[in-house]
């Protein structure tokens, strides 16, 4: 089986990984109830997708 045949070095590792970023997700105002929310996905906050009723929006009671 391939393998590496070295092994990279803390830095090289740490180099690579210093890239990594966390990353804001894309958000829309839902035509139904303007609540931002992501695009292509059903509104959670009114269950609309498309201007159709999707979803049963049931809020947490406490
Ligand atoms: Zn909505």
């Amino acid at each position: 089986m391939a393998n590496p045949t070295h092994r990279h070095t803390r830095t090289r590792r740490d180099k690579r990984r210093a890239n990594w970023k966390g990353q804001t997700p894309t958000l829309v105002a839902c035509p139904d109830c303007k609540e931002m929310k992501q695009p292509h996905r059903v509104c959670t906050h009114c269950g609309t997708y498309n201007g159709k009723k999707v979803l049963e929006v049931v809020s947490k009671e406490s």
